[in-house]
């Protein structure tokens, strides 16, 4: 699944591509991925005549800012946006088509199907689900260690799975909390309100520097992820944990092993990450 720097790198590459453009029209291949409105064809009026005038992110949320209205898209599993020539053939996976006045497309497709579209009056979309749930903005300002300490005080879940909540924080998935926990050297099953002060600034100061660092590197490309333009992010060459069950720690030379917590993959290094 795309997370905070996956999303990141689509909302820059995809920025380049189709900023100021028009939309024409809007074909909807798989009417459920359409949240709001309700009506699909209503979805595809309201757009029709809008142009991109700029593309956010909010966790893992891409918002696409049109002259009257917010178009809020999550990608889920493997959601992938790609601008394509309208003659260029679409795939059976194909599910949106964005009818650019340039003569070009912007399409989103998802094998899963799981991807969700919201499309509000421009400047609500914050106050609205999805997004109003959403915790801090890891990459914004504003973050401190206070915001992130005071969620975790109250539960008692392990802190990994603390962390993959998206109220706590948001933009954080699987590779990122395992690489954020060892380099703040905390152990995933540890329970969220034991940390101490220096352990949520430790985990405050990895979690930052380790989406910085993805960002920087354009993502990681797990499986078969790539960004808005088909390019493989690469970052998964600075992974020091996730994915790497069996290899030796680039710390300390120990075995990273493989766990299940709170239902999700878990890599350690048990002698950095003492539990
Ligand atoms: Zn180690």
């Amino acid at each position: 699944m795309p997370e905070l720097p996956e999303v990141e790198t689509v909302k820059r590459t995809l920025t380049e591509l189709i900023m100021k453009e028009t939309i024409t029209k809007v074909s909807v291949g798989w009417p459920k991925m359409i949240k709001e409105p309700d009506d699909v064809t209503l979805f595809s009026t309201m757009m029709a005549g809008q142009t991109f005038k700029s593309i956010e992110r909010r966790g893992k949320f891409l918002i696409f800012r049109l002259d009257d209205y917010s178009l809020v898209s999550h990608l889920r599993m493997e959601g992938r946006y790609s601008v394509s020539n309208s003659d260029e053939p679409t795939t059976k996976h194909t599910h949106v088509r964005f009818f650019l006045a340039n003569g070009k497309e912007l399409r989103y497709a998802d094998v899963r199907k799981f991807g969700t579209m919201h499309l509000f009056p421009l400047g609500t979309e914050c106050q609205r689900l999805p997004l109003v749930k959403l915790g801090p903005e890891p990459l914004s300002p504003d973050f401190s260690p206070v915001q992130l300490k005071e969620p975790l005080q109250r539960t008692t879940r392990a802190i990994k799975s603390a962390l993959l909540d998206q109220t706590v924080v948001a933009g954080l998935g699987n590779i990122y909390v395992d690489e954020a926990l060892f380099k703040a050297r905390v152990h995933p099953e540890k329970t969220a309100n034991m940390l101490t002060d220096e352990e949520i600034e430790q985990l405050f100061i990895s979690i930052k520097q380790t989406l910085l660092d993805a960002v920087k590197a354009g993502g990681s490309s797990i499986k078969s992820y790539v960004n808005g333009q088909g390019e493989m992010g690469m970052f998964q060459q600075q992974l020091n944990v996730y994915g790497r069950t069996g290899e030796p720690c680039h710390t300390c030379d120990n075995m990273i092993v493989r766990s299940v917590v709170g239902g999700r993959g878990t890599h350690t290094c048990p002698t950095c990450q003492p539990s």
